[in-house]
């Protein structure tokens, strides 16, 4: 029988070298704090620094929409760090509209830029070193929105989309490195940028002709709540932990139950 000596509550990931992207709030600083606690270094990335950026991690400012800014990243990543072993593709986020027409085409550009390509330009650069050392672990943040994609948010929901048919693609190409990667998909949270979307989607769908808003998370989520940062954090520490060691191109949804599949 095979045991894992490295467990929930022990240093599980020391000794191991992560990258988070959008760590400075919500659910990636959450991420942040989980995996400092369990022993890795950590290295993560927001366009402004804030005071909410947990404390012992390694901060620097950064713009993930841009080649040139994942390049930057990965330079600096690998300076502090020495090499990555830990990627978590977090940041994201769009603004909704008046349905899927009167979105702009820049705004389907900076979807596709923050919410798809990020992850795929800062893969290409720090996947090779993974495959030189044949191990690596790369979560991919989606949205449960995916299987409810609404017209105000169908820029975002369509680059999520994305984002996880190439997760699953490329878990494929890198299983026989000993690189796993893996998608979580959150339900509603609770956290800065997810309320203020709300808000904002409240006020866009008030303008609009039956268009369904955000729902209230006591009303629509079995198990009656939002969910906190920590609940998706800690789905994307299992992922990344030795305990997930047969989990690869799955697609981890954590909603309260909010959308059930097999
Ligand atoms: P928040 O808006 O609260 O935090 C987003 C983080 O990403 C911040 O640190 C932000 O810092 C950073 N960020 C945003 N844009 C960029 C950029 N261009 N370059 C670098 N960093 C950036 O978001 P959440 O915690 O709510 O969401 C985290 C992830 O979870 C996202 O991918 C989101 O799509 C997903 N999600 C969230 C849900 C929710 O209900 N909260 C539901 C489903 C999915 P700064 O603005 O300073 O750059």
């Amino acid at each position: 029988m095979t045991t894992i000596e490295n467990g929930p509550g022990t240093r599980e990931l020391a000794g191991k070298r992560a990258l988070v992207t959008g760590g400075s709030r919500g659910i990636g600083a959450a991420v942040v704090r989980q995996l400092l606690d369990a022993g890795a270094e950590v290295l993560t990335t927001a366009r402004s620094a804030t005071g909410t950026v947990p404390e012992g991690a390694n901060f620097v400012a950064a713009d993930v929409r841009t080649r040139a800014g994942a390049e930057a990243l990965a330079a600096t990543a690998q300076e502090a760090l020495g090499g990555v072993d830990i990627v978590v593709h977090n940041a994201g986020g769009a603004r909704p509209h008046e349905g899927a027409l009167a979105i702009p085409d820049e705004e389907w550009q900076d979807a596709l830029d923050l919410n798809y390509l990020a992850s795929v330009r800062l893969d290409s650069l720090l996947v090779p070193g993974m495959r030189e050392r044949r191990s690596g672990r790369i979560v991919h943040i989606s949205s449960a929105a995916v299987l409810t994609p609404v017209g105000p948010f169908l820029h975002y929901v369509a680059a999520k989309a994305a984002l996880e048919t190439y997760s699953q693609g490329l878990a494929l190409e890198l299983a026989p490195f000993g690189i796993r990667v893996n998608v979580v998909s959150p339900g509603r949270t609770a956290t800065p940028g997810g309320e203020a979307t709300r808000e904002q989607w409240a006020e866009v769908s008030a303008r609009m002709d039956a268009a369904p808003g955000p729902t209230n998370a006591a009303d629509t989520t079995p198990l009656g709540r939002d969910g906190r940062p920590e609940d998706i954090a800690h789905a994307v520490l299992f992922l990344l932990s030795d305990r997930a060691g047969w989990l690869t191109a799955s697609n981890l949804v954590v909603d309260g139950g909010e959308f059930p599949r097999g």
